[in-house]
């Protein structure tokens, strides 16, 4: 009896591999091939100078393009590819593809943009010695000037080699290449990041700007603020979606504002036709 309840066990437990490493597999074999089929698309979103009411960079946000012109949205497929390493190769051809398309933009204008494409950086990514060579070598490659790249890491996944980031961040930083604080307060609060990487900005996540009318998120994005001011470093607020939160903010003396009120993401042949592309 006990053998039967036993071998059961074991059956149960073989099941449970197979259908894990099998979905894990399955995922991975997609996400390859999209990367290898430029199904991978990076989509551009502004970031404002509400002082000035300009644009001054953009956000890489990718999308999947599937071959039914199905667009996936990164929430649903980034956490599999941090989870199983695929974000790497993903990242790094992302990084060579946004370069093409600053030559691309620079070319149609005749002249270097001033705006900085900001790129999000995983943890793991962001730890990869390999990251620093495949970021010289497409700057190289399309004649970039490293103001153009940002990489944006999120608080959100924790860093567990800080000395590998601190040193790739330092050679990111002696190239021009400016490292940005993402989804601030909602995450790990990584002060300590902020100041071994060397980051210059800090973007204050949605959730405080969606609830920037309680007194409890008007409260931490004013002590944020503050923070910033003693720590020099710039403050973007993320998810601004209506003129009474970007006025409140801008009350509040911040300057640089992101989200639908401005613009949504866009794929890049929309970015030259946009309203506030303006070089
Ligand atoms: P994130 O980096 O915090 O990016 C901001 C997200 O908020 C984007 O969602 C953007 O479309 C959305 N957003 C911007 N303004 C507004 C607004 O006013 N209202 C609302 N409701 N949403 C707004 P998206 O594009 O779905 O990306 C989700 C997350 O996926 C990103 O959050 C980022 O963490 C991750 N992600 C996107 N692209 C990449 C990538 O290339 N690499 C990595 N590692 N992560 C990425
Ligand atoms: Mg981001
Ligand atoms: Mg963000
Ligand atoms: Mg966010």
């Amino acid at each position: 009896f006990l053998l039967l309840i036993l071998s059961g066990l074991i059956f149960v437990i073989l099941v449970m591999l197979y259908r894990r490493y099998h979905s894990t597999s399955i995922i991975k074999f997609l996400m390859l091939n999209a990367i290898k089929q430029n199904h991978l698309v990076p989509y551009y979103q502004p970031i404002i100078d509400a002082e000035k009411n300009i644009t001054c960079g953009y956000e890489v946000l990718i999308r999947w393009e599937t071959k039914k012109g199905k667009v996936i949205l990164p929430d649903e497929f980034i956490p599999q590819c941090e989870a199983n390493g695929v974000i790497t190769p993903l990242t790094f051809q992302l990084i060579n593809t946004v370069a093409r398309d600053i030559r691309k933009l620079e070319m149609q204008h005749g002249k270097v943009l001033p705006y900085y494409f900001s790129i999000n950086i995983s943890a793991s990514v962001l730890q990869d010695p390999e990251l620093i060579d495949i970021t010289r070598s497409a700057l190289a490659h399309y004649h970039i000037a490293p103001h153009n790249i940002a990489f944006e890491l999120t608080e959100r996944s924790p860093i567990d080699n800080i000395e590998q980031a601190e040193h790739n961040c330092a050679k990111l930083n002696a190239m021009g290449i400016q490292i940005k604080l993402d989804d601030v307060g909602n995450g790990y609060c990584d002060f300590l990041a902020l100041q071994k990487l060397q980051a210059t900005t800090i973007k204050i996540d949605k959730i405080f700007i969606d609830d920037i009318n309680s007194l409890a998120a008007n409260t931490i994005v004013k002590s944020l603020i503050a923070f910033a001011e003693k720590a020099e470093v710039e403050v973007i607020a993320e998810g601004v979606e209506t003129e009474q939160q970007a006025k409140i903010l801008t009350d509040l003396g911040i300057r640089y504002h992101q989200g639908f009120l401005y613009s949504k993401p866009m794929p890049f042949d929309s970015l030259s036709n946009d309203k506030n592309f303006n070089v």
